[in-house]
């Protein structure tokens, strides 16, 4: 049996761990290609016109996949942390897709909910599994051997080995030296992991010679400490990640800058791109710049706010003293 998996969305986060599993249980896992023009015209193509980019970049997996499996991966993901859900677009993904694109082959829709309890999510598990085997022995063993194989992903992550396109990268992002530019790179993980997608931002900002950190490099207990002090709670799990990591950043200001990489139509982002811009200009002076990504977006205009932002922080470190950019210290308010 052949299982196609769409690298888009939650494959950034969890692709390692239905591999495993669905291998150890005897099945054939197919990967669409990585994002490049032809897939994201597609997914433009057969998607609705409100979509978000990375909504869009998934059909285009899909319709890569389509004719190449028995199955594609297309769980309904409501919620993987409780009391927490990830945005309304991920829970109704399978009607989108199968409304959306023609000929698509069934789907393994399971319903992934972390608010029920620990059984249900045993019994998700075995309904996973059981597109493959009934046999629910041979289900608990794939899904330990996959949980194994999670953990040493998320960490190596965590130690700044990104993801590219689903390939860990050989060597940290993070050199950690001191005087070296860092510079926090924040976002959906499926929009920045995704070189077409992101328009190679994380290979740029190498190429300017900036140490980058992540939001999945930092404790999500500890940047979940920081969010819980919000006034208001942020349920969504992606928002109050990045919310936690800008709470945090702007306490420690261990960085040079912020480079918020947001999807345009993207529901979330619109309130939690915002709440983080003020958050970091009211409680710290670390430069800020927003990037918002569409289909229609040009690289060069792209590369020139990168390349002036960088060299706006070295001008900063040379001849400023670390200034504020909008004029705090020189006015004195
Ligand atoms: S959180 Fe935003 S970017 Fe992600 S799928 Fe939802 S709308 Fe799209």
């Amino acid at each position: 049996m052949k299982i196609g998996i769409p690298r888009g969305l939650w494959f950034y986060d969890y692709y390692p761990l239905w591999k495993a599993f669905y291998e150890a249980l005897g099945a054939e896992v197919i990967l669409s290609s990585p994002t490049n023009k032809h897939i994201l015209d597609q997914g433009a193509k057969n998607t609705v016109d409100e979509a978000c980019l990375p909504v869009k970049i998934l059909h285009g997996h899909i319709i890569d996949l389509r004719d190449k499996v028995d199955y594609i991966f297309v769980p309904r993901m409501m919620s993987v942390y409780k009391g927490e859900y990830i945005c309304p677009k991920f829970c109704g993904l399978p009607e989108m897709v199968k409304y959306s694109i023609k000929n698509v082959p069934p789907m393994i829709d399971t319903v992934i909910n972390f608010n029920k309890s620990r059984k249900s999510l045993m019994t998700t598990i075995y309904e996973f599994g059981e597109y493959v085997t009934k046999d629910r022995k041979k289900i608990d063993s794939a899904y330990a051997e996959a949980l194994k194989k999670y953990k040493q992903y998320k960490q190596s992550i965590a130690e700044g080995r990104i993801p590219l396109n689903g390939e860990l990268m050989k060597e940290s992002c993070f050199n950690g030296k001191r005087g070296r530019k860092t510079i926090a790179l924040m976002g959906h993980s499926y929009l920045i992991y995704d070189n077409f997608g992101s328009m190679e931002i994380i290979n740029k900002l190498k190429a300017l010679n900036v140490d980058i950190l992540l939001p999945e490099m930092l404790d999500n207990g500890r940047l979940r400490d920081y969010s819980d002090t919000l006034e208001k709670r942020m349920f969504w799990s992606y928002g109050r990640r990045l919310m936690g990591t800008a709470m945090y950043l702007a306490e420690n200001k261990d960085i040079d800058g912020v480079i918020y990489v947001s999807s345009f139509g993207c529901g979330i982002d619109s309130i939690v791109e915002e709440l983080i811009e003020r958050r970091m200009r009211s409680e710290s002076d670390i430069p800020f710049l927003l990037i918002t990504l569409d289909e229609h977006t040009g690289e060069a205009g792209v590369n020139t706010r990168l390349e002036a932002f960088i060299d706006m922080i070295d001008w900063r470190r040379k001849n400023e003293g670390n200034l504020s950019p909008y004029g705090k210290s020189i006015c004195g308010n």
